[in-house]
């Protein structure tokens, strides 16, 4: 429908931008309605031990299985989640599940789950991770959450007594993403972390780039200091893996070992469980 006017080129300017609108506030709408139906589920990435050839754990990563547009990844909806609120009520979804779900695997190996940074202040976080914990029957040992740098920037003080509050549980804490963040040095010193979740963009040409070797090698012995282990996320090749087993990171997540992908429980037809998968 080409239209030669200003004028009307002004109204399908605005038309395009209702249409956003009308988009974003459908999207709400049904990510709304998928939290509280069956929409959402739990994929599973592996994270292994690497001088051994175990796993370590896995990562709980949230999909909607969305009943038009197919399965759709995190990105697509975590930041609107985030913007409109909705992500305290799909947070604690993620956590439930992700505990039932671990509380079922035989290995009883620790699961992972991220948190978004409004969780973490949602009045009685912490009640309700110990009520999740007991309903699930899940050991708090085997529980990891995951946060990010600007977790902190909101409110330190709320945050520190939080995750303070959730280790004396037995709850470990890792930080996500880490480098990609603006405080990262500082934050280390006043979080009581007990990972260092290395992000994919510093792992990505670690085996060809002097720089990122030495950011990499600076990471490392800055967690050897502080006595924080850590994980290199995004691991895709062999070259990776072979520089970062070479400085002696031993914990890797990444697409070398596995994707994430779901775990179903028994009873529905795609059975596997995450850790009786062979790792080769
Ligand atoms: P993240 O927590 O850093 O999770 C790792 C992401 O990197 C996952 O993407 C994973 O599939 C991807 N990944 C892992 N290894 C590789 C690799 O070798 N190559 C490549 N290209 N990618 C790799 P995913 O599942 O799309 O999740 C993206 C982000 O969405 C997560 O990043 C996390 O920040 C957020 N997210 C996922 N699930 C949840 C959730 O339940 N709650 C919250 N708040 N955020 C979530
Ligand atoms: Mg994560
Ligand atoms: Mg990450
Ligand atoms: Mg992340």
């Amino acid at each position: 429908r080409a239209k030669s006017s200003d004028d009307q080129q002004i109204c399908l300017y605005d038309k395009g931008m209702d249409d956003t609108i009308r988009k974003r506030r459908q999207l709400v709408d049904e990510l709304r309605l998928a939290i509280q139906g069956d929409q959402l589920e739990l994929h599973y990435q592996v994270q292994m031990n690497v001088p051994n050839e175990t796993v370590a754990g896995y990562e709980a990563l949230v999909r909607w299985n969305h009943p038009t547009k197919g399965m759709l990844p995190p990105n697509v909806f975590i930041p609107l989640a985030e913007q409109t609120g909705l992500i305290v009520m799909l947070g604690e979804w993620v956590l439930r599940t992700a505990c039932h779900e671990a509380a079922s695997w035989s290995s009883g190996l620790p699961v992972s789950v991220n948190l978004s940074p409004a969780q973490l202040t949602t009045p009685n976080f912490v009640e309700q991770v110990q009520d999740i914990l007991l309903e699930s029957g899940l050991a708090p040992q085997r529980l990891e959450l995951e946060v990010t740098e600007t977790t902190f920037i909101a409110d330190q003080k709320k945050a520190i007594s939080v995750l303070e509050r959730l280790k004396a549980l037995g709850i470990s804490i890792s930080v996500d993403d880490f480098g990609t963040g603006y405080s990262s040095l500082a934050m280390l010193r006043a979080f009581p972390f007990d990972k260092i979740k290395l992000d994919k963009s510093l792992i990505d040409d670690i085996d060809n780039n002097y720089k990122s070797k030495g950011v990499f090698r600076a990471v490392l012995s800055l967690g050897d200091a502080l006595s924080v282990p850590i994980l290199a996320e995004g691991v895709e090749n062999k070259e990776q893996l072979a520089f970062l087993l070479e400085h002696g990171c031993q914990l890797v997540q990444g697409y070398y070992y596995g994707k994430p992908e779901p775990f179903s429980a028994p009873g529905k037809v795609t059975f596997v469980e995450p850790d009786k998968k062979k790792i080769s």
